[in-house]
């Protein structure tokens, strides 16, 4: 089966363990990536519609062309004629290349090192036609930019093909025999892989590997960080279940973000807000100072800062700091995001707008700190992973709303709560509220009707 048809899609992601040979392999790949990337993105703007338009202003296209065919004796009428940038007539096959036919190895000896996967540039000028499609598809994606040198990650992309596969005898597909494929079966922990180029290279599996029988993997992307870690991430496909489904409880859950904790529930469950950030900012602040000084000093003796091994020393410490606040912070919302999934049948979240919030600046540090956006979009792909439900409402007035009575705050003459009002009464019913457990309630209600189940006879099958 071709892997376009495949139902399922799972991605796996490990960290790998490269020796040095095989990081230098990595680095002449990354760079060619990103090489041909660029050259495609500079080559679409002076290809572009404008720049060819000028070009047919100043030298107009004749409609065609008498010339004398010396073969076959006759005259021959000639279309498509054009004229390129120094105003000589060209015709229609001699016509500009474009995509890759124009990045070849002549003109660039380089990307013909036999060390160069023979899909990165093909994987590159996938990226680069994504890039331009997001563009046109998402409000506010913007136009795809260069990729820098100095970017703190660094990537580059292969397929895995399967060939020679004994089909007669009913061998299919799986993680064992493509040319990406792990070197054992059932393998947990630290473990090898084998690459085209790289060869056989060390990795680390967090999880168990699925068990489905025909498996394809598609795409794989070896990435390498500012902070020196390696990882290898690959799509896998197939027609059966990826992921086990994890056994219904009859249990939903509403929870609302705020900004005092994680997050509360409708059990009254207070997760606390970790702030890795915030409890690494004195050490980064310190270790930042320094960097900055080794900076100044490298410019003031006019040394190239990669030339300064104590700047580039200190750029990685830092470096590592950011990637360890990163782990920390992901390692916290995989674990909550997964104990949600796997204890409840439907949860049910509001959709936030985290842009906007930003836009508060005594609040900007802990929502980018929080990584709430992370934590729902995990939410997202774990719930149908595994078999639940998760729903996502406006939280408008979910917290101005009185649960009991749906008196909303704010109308018939009352003040709208503020942020600093933990606990409120309501004017109407004068039930006490905490504030964001009776968000969290209403959030659920909000769940209900948008799946159109009534509070009281929600079951689940
Ligand atoms: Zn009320």
């Amino acid at each position: 089966m071709r892997k376009t048809e495949m139902k399922y899609m799972l991605g796996l992601k490990m960290r790998a363990f490269p020796n040095h040979k095989q990081k230098k392999i990595i680095k002449k790949n990354t760079d060619a990536s990103r090489f041909v990337y660029n050259q495609l993105l500079a080559n679409s703007y002076t290809d572009s519609a404008i720049h060819r338009n000028k070009l047919d202003k100043k030298y107009p296209i004749p409609k065609y062309t008498v010339r004398f065919n010396r073969i076959k004796k006759c005259f021959i009428v000639h279309q498509n004629w054009r004229y390129n940038k120094k105003g000589t007539l060209i015709t229609k096959s001699t016509k500009r290349k474009t995509g890759l036919d124009r990045i070849t190895a002549d003109k660039y000896p380089w990307l013909g090192d036999k060390d160069l996967d023979s899909l990165t540039a093909y994987n590159a000028q996938i990226n680069y036609q994504s890039a331009w499609k997001t563009f046109r598809q998402v409000h506010d994606a913007g136009v795809p930019k260069f990729k820098r040198k100095s970017a703190s990650k660094q990537s580059y992309s292969t397929n895995c093909q399967y060939v020679g596969l004994d089909k007669k005898h009913g061998e299919v597909p799986n993680l064992f025999n493509g040319t990406v494929r792990f070197l054992k079966q059932n393998p947990h922990g630290y473990c090898h892989i084998k690459l085209p180029k790289l060869g056989k290279i060390k990795v680390y599996l967090s999880k168990e590997l699925p068990k489905a029988k025909e498996i394809r993997i598609a795409r794989v992307t070896i990435s390498v960080h500012s902070s020196g870690e390696y990882y290898i991430s690959m799509l896998i496909k197939s027609n059966d279940p990826l992921a086990s489904l994890y056994p219904k409880t009859g249990s939903a859950l509403g929870y609302d973000l705020n900004i005092k904790n994680f997050l509360i529930d409708t059990n009254g469950n207070e997760v606390a807000n970790p702030k890795y950030y915030r409890r690494m900012r004195d050490k980064l602040a310190k270790e930042q100072r320094i960097l900055s000084r080794r900076c100044r000093r490298a410019k003031k003796t006019k040394h190239k800062l990669s030339e300064c091994k104590n700047y580039q020393k200190q750029k990685l410490k830092v470096a590592q700091l950011y990637r360890r606040i990163y782990r920390q912070r992901n390692a916290f919302l995989h674990n909550l995001s997964t104990a949600l999934i796997k204890n409840h049948d439907l949860v049910v979240g509001e959709n936030l707008k985290s842009r906007n919030m930003l836009k508060n600046h005594a609040l900007a540090m802990s929502i980018s700190d929080v990584g709430w956006r992370t934590f729902i979009g995990m939410l997202e792909y774990k719930a149908p992973l595994h078999g639940k439900t998760f729903v996502l409402v406006n939280p408008a007035y979910t917290t101005q709303t009185c649960y009991d009575c749906k008196f909303v705050m704010g109308k018939k003459g009352t003040k709208k709560l503020t942020l600093q009002m933990r606990e409120w009464d309501c004017p109407n019913c004068n039930a006490h509220h905490i504030r964001d457990y009776n968000a969290a309630k209403n959030i659920l209600g909000k769940g209900y009707m948008a799946l159109k189940i009534p509070d009281y006879e929600y079951k689940f099958s």
